[in-house]
Formats: structure tokens, sequence, C-alpha cells
């Protein structure tokens, strides 16, 4: 706790910033200004969200958990409560949200988890000695399963690195199936290609709450899905268009906001 508390002590000592900090709270509630977005992400402690996403006090709603995990709806239906559901309902009931973006991340302790238990992936099996397997494991078994289907023997790794062939795999975060490629281009290893496909997965099952049908099929609700790229800081975001994740830059930008429905802003 030291460091907690030293790092309370600096914030109360730096006045300005505090004084700062207490007025944009307070814009914020007096304006009520409307949050975008409510943003997915793992809990892991070198993936900062509002670091890499410049965001500000009041814009963003995060939900932060072991392995960015969205649990599909079919949990909820059988008891096994957890808070995203709740989060998704602050953010997009409530909140009137129109945005939710699912992040995964390069080097995801908790995607390799899972990724390490994919042969044997009963969340039982894991109960009384492991919160953490247990957790991707009821959570993550879809992902699991639809990796295993197309992480064949034949397109096993052809080193210790690279896939013989990139991974295909079936998503819907519009309403309409899309043949995701990962890693096209084979810079990741495959826990990263792993975690890549368990964001995507775990993005499509926001569209598993019925509280969400009738915006999803407005097209007033939109699911995006990011990737954090640990060692480089470099941000990926999957284009439907180009079905692939794609680095966002000023390149890719039209690309992406094509992508979303959203024109880009003229100057
Ligand atoms: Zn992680």
């Amino acid at each position: 706790m030291n460091k907690i508390l030293k790092g309370v002590i600096r914030y109360n000592k730096n006045i300005t910033e505090k004084a700062k900090l207490v007025a944009d709270i307070d814009k914020v509630t007096r304006q009520m200004v409307q949050p975008k977005s409510v943003f997915v992400s793992c809990m892991d402690c070198r993936v900062l969200p509002s670091k890499f996403l410049s965001s500000k006090i009041g814009e963003i709603y995060f939900l932060r958990n072991a392995g960015n995990m969205v649990p599909h709806f079919d949990a909820y239906k059988s008891g096994k409560i957890s808070s995203e559901g709740g989060g998704l309902e602050l953010g997009c009931i409530t909140n009137k949200i129109r945005n939710v973006v699912v992040c995964g991340h390069s080097d995801c302790k908790a995607a390799q988890a899972l990724f390490e238990i994919r042969h044997n992936c009963d969340h039982q099996h894991f109960l009384l000695d492991s919160p953490l397997r247990t957790w991707v494991a009821l959570h993550g078994s879809r992902t699991v399963e639809k990796f295993s289907k197309i992480y064949s023997e034949e397109n096993q790794l052809n080193d210790s690195y690279h896939l013989k062939e990139p991974l295909h795999f079936t998503v819907n975060l519009t309403g309409q199936d899309v043949d995701a490629i990962i890693d096209p281009d084979n810079q990741f290893n495959i826990q990263d290609k792993f975690s890549q496909l368990h964001c995507l997965e775990q993005a499509s099952h926001v569209k598993t709450y019925p509280m969400l049908h009738s915006y999803l099929s407005s097209g007033e609700l939109h699911i995006h899905a990011l990737w954090f790229d640990v060692y480089t800081g470099n941000v990926y975001m999957f284009s439907v268009s180009q079905k692939k994740f794609i680095l966002v830059d000023d390149n890719s930008f039209d690309i992406l906001m094509q992508d979303v429905g959203e024109s880009p802003p003229s100057f």
C-alpha cells in the first residue's frame, strides 16, 4: 500500500491538479455530459485505455476484468451472474450510450490461462482451486470452441512462432457474419492470435443481451473490437470491410469511420 498511499498524498499536495479534477467532474455533472462509449478491457496493469484513447473525464464508461470478458447472456440465464451485464445496462440503457468497445491485448495472461486449459475447458474442474481458470473457462468456452475448430493439426505452427496459414474465424458484430482473418501478416505468436480471436468472440457476446436487441436492430447501437499491443503501444481495430484488425492511424481513419457508419468529419 506504500505506493498507493504515497500516490494519494502526492495527489493531495498538487492543489492545482486536484482543483482541476474536481472542476472537470463538476462540469461533467452539471452539464450532464453524455458519455459516448462503454469500453470493456482487461484489468492488466499495462493496459491503460484512458492513455491510448486520450480520453477525458465523462467520456467513457470503463468495464475491466481478467481477460476482457463479456459473459454470454446464456450464463445469466443459468444463474451465473457477473457484473458485466449490469455495466452494459448502466451504460447502454441508463445512460443511452450507443457504442460498446471490447478491447483485447497482446501477452494477455488471462487469455493465456484460457489457451492453456483449452483441451479441458470445463469450469467445474477448476472451481475449487483457481478462480481465474474458473472465470476464463466459464466465459471463454466459446472462444475455445471456435478456436479448436480452426486451429487444426494441418494448421499447426510452421516454427515456434508462425502458423502455416492465417486463421479464419466467423464473427458477427453487426448482424452479419464476417469471415475474419486473424493476423494475416503473421506478426503475432499463437497466444496473441488466440487473444485477437477471443476479443472478437467476447465482443460478439454483447449482442446476446435482450435489453440491447432493439437498439442493435435499429442500428442505434454499435459493437466494436479493439486490440492493444503492449510491446509497441499500437492500437488495432477490427475492420468489417477489411475483415481483419488494422492499425488505427491517419491512413486507416476513413476506412474505420466508414465501417462503423460514421462519415469522417470534413475540414
Ligand atoms: Zn489481459
